[in-house]
């Protein structure tokens, strides 16, 4: 007889046993292929190479992709350059900057500038030829 050594089952052979023991006692990680003998032991290593955690909160993740996701939707800030005000979103943020800190846009290459004359010199510049 062959007795289990995580239970106190008794097998024929030791086929049977390891049979039962594959079945019963392994636990697989979801992950990865390799295969523990406890569901502790797999956590354990689940925990410690599967999860990405958040850096700006406690959540954790199995792929960096989620976590990135996770991160772009609760976490990300588009500062302003001009200003300590922090956005939501890219366009939020680009309405703020144009609208506070701007005053005019290149109708050719869609820059944006401080003042009227810092337009001009640049249009003077990069678009008006001779
Ligand atoms: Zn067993
Ligand atoms: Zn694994
Ligand atoms: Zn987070
Ligand atoms: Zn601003
Ligand atoms: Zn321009």
């Amino acid at each position: 007889m062959v007795e289990c050594p995580k239970c106190d089952r008794e097998f024929a052979t030791q086929k049977a046993m390891d049979q039962h023991f594959d079945a019963k006692h392994r636990t697989e990680c979801s992950e990865c292929d390799r295969v523990f003998t406890s569901e502790e032991s797999m956590n354990q290593h689940y925990n410690a190479k599967h999860r990405i955690e958040c850096s700006e909160c406690d959540r954790k993740f199995t792929n960096e992709e989620s976590m990135n996701q996770h991160r772009n939707a609760k976490h990300l800030r588009f500062e302003c350059s001009e200003c300590d005000r922090e956005f939501k979103s890219q366009a939020s943020r680009d309405q703020h900057r144009s609208a506070k800190h701007y005053c005019c846009m290149c109708a050719e290459c869609g820059d944006m500038f401080k003042t009227e004359e810092s337009m001009e010199e640049h249009y003077d510049l990069e678009h008006r030829f001779e």
